[in-house]
């Protein structure tokens, strides 16, 4: 799984890790050399320009803290990008089953994509290790015997399926196996449905009819990874039709490129929950993206480095900060700092969230127009300035806003207001300044 991408990230990041500078031309090398490297592994090509457009503009916007190197800068940037491809922190680990019993799960996709395996395979998982009582349906009548595989499979791995009656449709086993689940006291329906060599009308018709008539709250698609992009086009089409979930990708074993797996989330917008490694009927895994970057990279040491190295950032710029306007300097770019600290924070109102009744000056906040987008665009005005601009706000004459005001997208007087809040603050550090150790002591003696 992912063997090849694996291999080509790593060659990659052994040349940039080592070195104690990289000049822009290291970076725009290395990015060419991820994009090819992605595209050998069958990504979907907006996703790969997607990808390294985001990794040059983190990499090119990063602050490097002392400890570490650029280049492990850029396999952290590189790492929290491939999570974000996958769906995200947030998504992953397998099934919902965050409904009342019984929870029906449709398995779809074509023939001979691992769906009657698959479902199988869930069915015994849900049962051995989460302790769930799970009743598994055939419907698909069209093909001989696949009613009869999956109850194989049930008495092999111990897992209840309902009995066959011969000359029912589709709709009807499934409706079947929902009161027997009802009466049963089981706790999760899996309905396999039938499988076509290709999506068809008919296919279409027969999967929103079941969905009708089960109401499920997990349709998983299971796909071939092998099929690489067609993975994920059918994935897109069965979306649009039957409305689905979620995805399985089957025989990631096979896939040293791993192609579809990185491009699903991306393309579809719907999360991959579990990949199959094999033939065996245990041959399962959540697909959690965090563990799947780190797995593709192989680089969790440098990655939880990096982390640990970004938390003393805060610390140091906060005590660099106070050293200078103990001095009494305060410039834009103070100013600046201060704002986008502010807007990491969730803004004004993240600020406001994390204090205890604030519920109803929340409103008087918002009417008073004090939004969150204030921060961003005071950040915008200080970025429009020159260096010199910045350090002496004195030299901002009227053409000079003007020009500023322009570069931002806001009004002069938007730019008068953050000059005069500025002075404002830059006064008040200066007074607090010369009351010696006054600063210190407010600071928490920084
Ligand atoms: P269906 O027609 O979609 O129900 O497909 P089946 O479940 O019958 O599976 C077709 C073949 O694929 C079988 O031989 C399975 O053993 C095999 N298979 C399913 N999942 C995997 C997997 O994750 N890895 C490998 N290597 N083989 C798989």
């Amino acid at each position: 799984m992912f063997e090849s991408l694996s291999d080509r990230l790593s060659g990659i990041f052994d040349k940039l890790t080592g070195r104690g500078a990289l000049s822009e031309n290291d970076v725009n090398e290395a990015m060419r050399e991820i994009r090819r490297a992605l595209i050998e592994a069958d990504v979907a090509l907006p996703v790969v320009r997607s990808f390294t457009d985001k990794v040059r503009n983190r990499a090119v916007g990063a602050e490097v803290v002392k400890s570490i190197t650029p280049g492990q800068m850029v396999v952290k940037i590189v790492h929290d990008q491939l999570v974000e491809m996958l769906g995200g922190d947030s998504v992953g680990g397998g099934i919902d089953l965050n409904a009342p019993a019984p929870v029906a799960i449709m398995m779809v996709g074509l023939q001979g994509s691992g769906k009657t395996t698959t479902t199988s395979k869930i069915a015994r998982r849900l049962t051995q290790r989460d302790k769930r009582k799970v009743l598994m349906a055939s419907l698909d009548t069209r093909r001989p015997a696949a009613q009869e595989q999956l109850k194989v499979l049930g008495e092999q791995n111990g897992v209840d399926t309902l009995p066959i009656i011969e000359g029912q449709g589709p709709v009807e086993i499934a409706k079947r196996a929902m009161t027997a689940a009802r009466l049963g006291g089981y706790d999760v329906v899996m309905l396999d449905t039938a499988g076509r060599i290709h999506i068809d009308e008919p296919l279409m018709v027969e999967m929103a009819e079941v969905k009708a008539a089960a109401n499920p709250h997990e349709i998983l698609l299971v796909a071939d990874a092998l099929t690489g992009q067609d993975a994920v086009n059918l994935a897109q089409s069965f979306d649009e039709r039957v409305g689905i979930t979620g995805i399985a990708l089957t025989r990631m074993d096979g896939d040293g490129r791993g192609g579809a797996a990185l491009s699903m989330q991306a393309v579809t917008g719907k999360p991959v929950k579990l990949i199959g490694t094999g033939e065996k009927s245990d041959a399962l895994e959540d697909f959690y993206p965090k563990r799947i970057a780190d797995r593709i990279l192989g680089m969790g040491d440098i990655v939880s480095l990096v982390e640990k190295a970004a938390e003393a950032i805060d610390a140091e710029k906060a005590a660099k900060m106070a050293a200078r306007m103990q001095k009494g300097h305060f410039d834009l770019d103070d100013l600046a700092e201060q704002l986008r600290q502010m807007e990491k924070m969730g803004g004004m109102s993240g600020m406001m969230g994390m204090l205890p009744g604030v519920g109803k000056m929340k409103k008087q906040i918002e009417a008073a127009n004090i939004d969150d987008k204030v921060f961003k665009r005071q950040v915008a005005i200080i970025s429009s300035m020159t260096k010199q601009e910045r350090s002496k706000p004195d030299i901002l004459k009227a053409s000079r806003k003007k020009r500023i005001a322009a570069g931002s997208g806001v009004d002069v007087a938007e730019v008068n207001k953050l000059l005069k809040m500025h002075r404002q603050m830059a006064d008040m550090m200066k007074m607090m300044g010369k009351k010696k150790g006054m600063l210190g002591k407010l600071m928490g003696g920084l």
